[in-house]
């Protein structure tokens, strides 16, 4: 049975965006985070972080280094996430690491939808019903050809650049919120029939 799902960004989203977080010791979780993503999971939704992991082929970290830093954010969370996908290159050399094979144009990156795929097939996720949220537009545009449902969060930043760039392409977020907790509310209210409706059907004479 396919499942529904919320596509969660990383940097900025969960944890406080940082100049490449290289190491556990420098994730820092917003306040709220883990009880917000708990209560989705609760709802019925599976958790899948997809993330551009640049650093990788900047030089910065390993893949072994990345798996460690998501080893200690699931602990954090107390293993709120079903899976992460990242992707680890960069279209252009950074020129403090040069060419290495991480260096190349990929289906990944975001706003590519690669790791959105990647996700769909392997955990058998329906876009229907499904959210993404994160703080940058190429977060939301990574899901444009899916029926996926999009929320913007601030994380404490303007949005408005985000704003017109999803606007110009056509993938406006359903709404933009402060941070990671209030679009889980969001979500939790959205999915949540309205109470006089509920009580409306159940009151309504049979035709
Ligand atoms: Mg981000
Ligand atoms: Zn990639």
């Amino acid at each position: 049975m396919t499942q529904r799902a919320v596509f969660l960004d990383r940097d900025g989203t969960l944890h406080v965006e940082r100049d490449f977080c290289r190491r556990p010791e420098e994730l820092a979780v917003f306040a709220g985070v883990r009880d917000a993503l708990w209560s989705l999971r609760d709802a019925g939704y599976r958790l899948v972080v997809l993330t551009n992991q640049s650093g990788i082929a900047r030089g910065y970290l390993d893949e072994a280094m990345l798996a460690r830093i998501h080893a200690e954010l699931q602990a954090r969370l107390d293993g709120a996430i079903d899976a992460f996908f990242h992707c680890p290159h960069l279209p252009e050399p950074d020129p403090a690491a040069g060419p290495n094979p991480y260096v190349q144009a990929c289906a990944c990156r975001k706003p590519a939808d690669g790791l959105l795929r990647q996700a769909m097939d392997l955990l058998d996720l329906s876009p229907n019903g499904s959210w993404v949220i994160g703080d940058s537009a190429r977060d939301l545009l990574a899901t444009r050809a899916q029926p996926v449902r999009r929320l913007l969060v601030r994380s404490g930043k303007p949005v408005e650049a985000s704003l017109r760039e999803l606007t110009r392409l056509h993938c406006e977020p359903e709404a933009v919120l402060d941070d990671l907790p209030a679009a889980a509310r969001f979500i939790l209210a959205a999915g949540r029939p309205p109470r006089d409706d509920a009580a409306r059907s159940i009151n309504a004479p049979r035709a």
